[in-house]
């Protein structure tokens, strides 16, 4: 990296706006790369320096020295990994906010769930097959996004029936707890080596968020099935007397991932996604590596923010401090990959 100032840019879509409205508060240049299509919505935006539009997301790789030129820090998010895939993602060279390793683990649920109970965290019992279920279940598919095409089942009954034409995919069988949903977005310095929570969210999925809204008796009715399809992210706060745990879990995670992941371990923005039960306990049913798309309902901060922060801090913002931190300290080579 040159000593010129670092543009930051990230590609435009999923949390885009939260990450350049932080860049640009910390001062960054900013710039978008986008399809044609979107070109003029990111145009409405000022505090976006730059955009530069490609033919599909897929085009993304291609402008790779376009990037190096003009001095480009990359942040990553939810996108890149859905539209560019694993592999082209880890051979980008562009120096890149977060360790491009640990998307081996985040997109291999069994390393994940390895990596969970290791650092001891509860996670939701897995059935290896049909014979083993004892209690109701969620089957997710691999490769599913945002809950799509999971389903339900209570009994082997239920789910011999269910299965159908998922029988030929990859597919988990997973105990399905019962409980409040709940997203911790954590971040984690290399500099100051410190965990912070900046901001919370629960999904609000159709329609199993829903269904309590139609009485039993005529749900029993209508036969209808829940499903697990993400519409929005709206904020919660935790009891006081479970945020010890919420920041304890991070940590274990965090540490445990400079023993089993290569390089720095875990670093950056990521989110445990947990739901709580009667009894108080965190289940995590997935690990994000990366910022999360719920962080989006904190651009101006949160309450979790604002006990560490005397400004507004959104996690966008929070990965810009971080590189503003780095250069004034001459370690930029540490945060970047
Ligand atoms: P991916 O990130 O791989 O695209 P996803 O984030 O869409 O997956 P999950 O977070 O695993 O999918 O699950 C989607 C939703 O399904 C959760 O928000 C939750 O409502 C429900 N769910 C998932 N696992 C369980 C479980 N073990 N018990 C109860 N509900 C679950």
């Amino acid at each position: 990296m040159g000593k010129r100032e670092p543009v930051i840019a990230t590609l435009g879509s999923h949390s885009a706006l939260q990450i350049l409205k932080g860049a640009k508060d910390e001062n960054f240049p900013t710039l978008v790369i986008a399809p044609e299509d979107k070109k003029d919505f990111y145009k409405r935006f000022r505090f976006i320096d730059e955009i530069i539009s490609i033919p599909n997301y897929l085009d993304f790789p291609k402008i790779e020295k376009l990037l190096f030129k003009k001095n480009v820090i990359l942040i990553p998010h939810g996108s890149f990994v859905a539209y560019l895939g694993l592999e082209e993602n880890k051979k980008m060279r562009i120096p890149y906010f977060g360790n491009r390793e640990v998307l081996d683990y985040e997109s291999d649920r069994q390393k994940q769930r390895e990596w969970l109970i290791k650092s001891d965290i509860n996670v939701p019992l897995q059935f290896r097959g049909v014979a083993d279920i004892n209690y109701p279940v969620i089957v997710k598919s691999y490769g599913a996004a945002g809950g799509k095409g999971y389903f339900y089942a209570k009994n082997k009954r239920d789910f011999q029936k269910k299965i159908g034409a998922l029988k030929d995919r990859n597919f988990i069988i997973q105990e399905y707890v019962i409980g409040v949903t709940l997203y911790i977005h954590y971040f984690y310095s290399l500099l100051t080596n410190k965990l912070e929570i900046l901001s919370m969210d629960r999904r609000y999925e159709t329609n199993v968020d829903s269904l309590g809204r139609i009485p039993l008796t005529h749900q029993e009715q209508l036969n209808i099935e829940p499903s697990y399809v993400v519409v929005g992210n709206s904020p919660l706060v935790l009891r006081e007397s479970l945020l010890p745990e919420a920041f304890a879990m991070g940590e274990r995670v965090v540490e445990k991932s400079k023993q089993l992941i290569g390089g720095k371990g875990l670093y950056g923005p990521f989110c445990l996604e947990t739901v709580i039960t009667p009894d108080q306990k965190f289940y995590v049913i997935e690990i994000s590596c990366r910022i999360v798309a719920g962080t989006n309902l904190f651009m101006d901060g949160s309450p979790y923010s604002s006990l560490i922060y005397n400004e507004p801090m959104s996690t966008g913002r929070r990965i810009a401090r971080e590189i503003k931190l780095a250069l004034k300290e001459n370690k930029l080579e540490q945060v970047l990959n």
